[in-house]
């Protein structure tokens, strides 16, 4: 998800030339492998950002988990709603290749996941990261590609600042933070120094899995010296009856990141799933829900939550409080 556009400003923040090289050498290329460094010449696989095998097992009915699904509909325009993604699609981008994947989530993919495990909690947490990075420059291309194709057409002219243009450069800029940010974890990851991030983690009780989510987004309305504050969250059903809630931090975000939490890290059990289900539908996207506890909810409430998700797309993060919103 978009989870909020970079201003313009950040333009004279940083220097123009090294996010050119960023895009000539490794941007604007999708498919490619985003292992540390960025020069691995493999093609990616599609591969999921949650574990399939434990993770969406636990959630998944005959195959399936529920999704937000996000298109065009000809004459209706952007639809929005929850749908059936068949288990093996869901969560996954093209994000390594088969080489880099196995070898760098090799721990996570083939043990149970142990949250007292500091290469664990890292890993998931990486894997937010490259799935954001990866979202970002699918955005940035898509969105390159618009205008050019407005320029084609004559609707733009190239030669001035002009909505779609500055929008595309947004992105560009977004997509750069982005890989800034996840070059501090390739750095951990290289010298497998896995405390170089911080975690807060906790657990929830329910009596079936309800959701999973792994995503990176900015912490609500909180900037650090040069680029918003960052969370990677993740939430994975453990058991029947647990799932694991992770958020993880870089050194420099950790205190402010942990202030704009702090409702989710220390209320009592039910404000806490609230508090944390807004995080859910206003920042993350990349979130699947188990088909029985989905259909627990009445029409009503699935509208309530995908009205808020939408309504976050365009206008970022709302505060609107409303007990329907709760996913768990
Ligand atoms: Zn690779």
């Amino acid at each position: 998800m978009p989870d909020k556009i970079f201003p313009m400003a950040s333009m004279n923040t940083w220097r123009t030339e090294a996010v050119a090289s960023f895009f000539e050498g490794a941007g604007l290329r999708l498919h490619r492998c985003l292992a540390p460094g960025m020069v691995c010449k493999g093609t990616a696989i599609r591969s999921h950002s949650v574990q399939n095998s434990r993770v969406l097992d636990l959630l998944a009915r005959d195959g399936h988990v529920k999704g937000v699904g996000k298109r065009i509909e000809g004459d209706a325009g952007p639809v929005i709603r929850f749908e059936d993604i068949g288990r093996n699609q869901a969560t996954t981008f093209t994000g390594f290749c088969s080489k880099h994947d196995s070898e760098i989530f090799r721990s996570i993919e083939t043990e149970p996941f142990r949250p007292s495990d500091p290469e664990h909690l890292f890993l998931v947490a990486y894997r937010a990261v490259a799935r954001e990075l990866h979202a970002c420059m699918e955005a940035t291309v898509q969105i390159q590609g618009s205008y050019e194709a407005r320029i084609r057409r004559g609707l733009d002219g190239g030669n001035e600042p002009e909505p779609m243009g500055m929008f595309a450069v947004e992105y560009m800029i977004k997509s750069w933070l982005t890989y800034r940010y996840k070059c501090c974890f390739d750095e951990a990851l290289l010298l497998r120094k896995y405390d170089k991030v911080s975690h807060d983690v906790f657990y929830l009780t329910h009596a079936s899995p309800s959701l999973a989510v792994c995503s990176l987004y900015a912490a609500d309305d909180v900037r650090g010296n040069d680029d918003w504050v960052r969370v990677a969250l993740n939430v994975l059903p453990l058991t029947q009856t647990e799932s694991v809630v992770v958020f993880t931090y870089l050194p420099q975000d950790a205190a402010l990141a942990k202030a704009s939490l702090a409702g989710v890290l220390n209320s009592p059990s039910f404000s806490q799933k609230y508090l944390l289900s807004k995080q859910i539908l206003n920042h993350c996207d990349n979130f699947v829900v188990a088909p029985e506890h989905f259909d627990t909810w009445s029409p009503e409430k699935v509208d309530t939550i995908v009205d808020f998700f939408s309504e976050t797309l365009f206008k970022g993060n709302l505060s609107a409080e409303d007990e329907r919103l709760y996913l768990f």
